[in-house]
C-alpha cells in the first residue's frame, strides 16, 4: 500500500475471492462455477466478424439483451438492468440505497460488508437462528437497506417467497435487495412481485446456472424507478461495462433456456446424491437449494478437511468465521467428480 491512498480505503478490507491456483489440475469445487460448458449455440457464437466488431463500443443500453430477458420473465425492458457481473449491481445498490445504513445476516455472502465499507455505509449483521435460517421477523420495520441472499450462501438454505414478501412489505421506506444468484437450483424467486412492490430489487447472475462466470454478466429485475436509479449510477461510472462479446453470449444464453434448465436439474440430482453420500460418511449437511452444500463432520475440523482435500487435488471453500469454521462449502460438480470426492473423503476419515 502506498502512502497516497485515501484514508477510508487504506482502512478497508477487500473481498477475498476463492482461490484459483495454477500449480496443478484440481477438481475445482470452491467457487460455485458450473461443471458444464455453456450451450453449444453459445460456444459457437463468437465469429471472426464479432471479434472485428470489437473496434466499436458495446451498446450501453443493452437493448437486445434486455428485450430477450424481459420476454423470458414476462416483464418490460424498463424493468431490467444489466451489468458486469451481479457483484457490480450489488455495489451500485449499496452506493445508491445505503445512506440510512444496511442490514444483512451474520452468515451470508462475504461481499456485502465489503461494499458497505467501500461506500461508508454503516451496517448491522443479524445472526441466523440455530438452524442457520433467516428469522423473517428480525427484518421487519427496519427502514434500512436490506440485503438477503436467497438461497443464502454459504449455507444453501432458502426462504420461501411468502416470507421474503413479508420482509419487502414491512419495509416500504427502504429498498430490499434479494440476491438470487442460486435461485435456479431449487429456490423460489420473488421477481413476480416487482409490479406490487416498488422497493424490491432482485439481483441475478449468469455466472452460476448459466455457465458463464468468466463472461461477467449480471442482471436485476425491479420497478422502473429502481432500474433508472441503477442506470444513472452506471452512466456515472462506466456506461460500456458489458463488453460486446459477453452481450452476444448473453443473448444466445437466453435463447437456450431449455439447455440450462436441463443442466440445473442434473446439478440438483447430483446434489441429492452427494448429500446422501456425505451423510452416510457421518457428515451433517445443511438442506441446500443451491449448487453447493455446506457440511461438517464431528471428527475432523473444517480447516483440516479443506487442507487434506487440497493435498489430494480437490478444492473446496473454507471460511474461518467462528460460527461456521467447522464447515466446508462444496460446489456440486459432475457426478464423476462428486463420486471421486466421496471416495477421497472416505479414505481421509479412515486414517
Ligand atoms: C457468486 C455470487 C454473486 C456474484 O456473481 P457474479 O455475477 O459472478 O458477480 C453474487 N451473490 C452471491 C450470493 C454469489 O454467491
Amino acid at each position: 500500500m502506498s502512502s497516497y491512498l485515501r484514508d477510508r480505503y487504506a482502512k478497508m478490507d477487500a473481498y477475498t475471492p476463492g482461490e484459483q491456483p495454477q500449480d496443478m489440475e484440481y477438481i475445482k469445487l470452491n467457487t460455485n462455477e458450473s461443471p458444464y460448458p455453456p450451450a453449444p449455440s453459445v460456444v459457437h457464437a463468437v465469429t471472426e466478424e464479432q471479434v472485428e466488431l470489437l473496434r466499436l463500443y458495446s451498446d450501453p443500453t443493452a437493448k437486445n439483451l434486455k428485450k430477450k430477458l424481459a420476454r423470458l420473465y414476462g416483464v418490460e425492458s424498463e424493468n431490467i438492468f444489466l451489468s458486469n457481473g451481479s457483484d457490480d449491481i450489488l455495489n451500485f445498490a449499496f452506493m445508491a440505497y445505503g445512506h440510512r445504513g444496511a442490514v444483512f445476516p451474520d452468515i451470508t455472502y462475504g461481499f456485502y460488508p465489503v461494499f458497505a465499507e467501500l461506500h461508508g455505509v454503516s451496517y448491522q449483521e443479524i445472526p441466523l437462528n440455530g438452524r442457520f435460517e433467516i428469522n423473517k421477523e428480525d427484518y421487519f420495520n427496519l427502514n434500512k437497506l436490506i440485503v438477503i441472499a436467497n438461497p443464502n450462501a454459504p449455507t444453501g438454505i432458502s426462504m420461501n417467497a411468502v416470507s421474503v414478501e413479508e420482509i419487502i412489505a414491512r419495509n416500504p421506506q427502504s429498498v430490499v435487495v434479494v440476491d438470487e444468484a442460486y435461485v435456479d437450483f431449487g429456490g423460489e424467486s420473488v421477481y413476480p412481485l416487482i409490479g406490487k412492490y416498488e422497493n424490491l430489487l432482485v439481483v441475478r447472475t449468469f455466472s452460476k446456472s448459466r455457465c458463464l462466470a468468466g463472461g461477467r454478466l449480471g442482471y436485476a429485475i425491479a420497478s422502473a424507478g429502481i432500474i433508472s436509479d441503477l442506470e444513472k449510477i452506471k452512466y456515472a461510472t462506466n456506461p460500456y461495462n458489458i463488453n460486446r462479446l459477453t452481450m452476444l453470449l448473453g443473448e444466445k444464453t437466453v435463447e437456450a433456456e431449455e439447455y440450462y434448465q436441463e443442466k440445473c436439474q442434473e446439478i440438483i440430482d447430483t446434489r441429492n446424491m452427494t448429500t446422501a453420500g456425505l451423510q452416510s460418511l457421518g457428515f451433517e449437511v445443511l438442506p441446500s437449494d443451491a449448487n453447493f452444500v455446506f457440511a461438517r463432520h464431528p471428527r475432523i475440523s473444517g480447516e483440516d478437511m479443506y487442507l487434506k482435500l487440497k493435498a489430494q487435488g480437490v478444492l473446496v471453500r473454507h471460511f474461518p468465521k467462528e460460527r461456521v469454521k467447522d464447515f466446508n462449502r462444496i460446489t456440486i460438480g459432475t457426478p464423476k467428480q462428486m463420486q471421486k470426492l466421496l471416495n477421497i473423503m472416505e479414505e481421509l476419515l479412515c486414517e
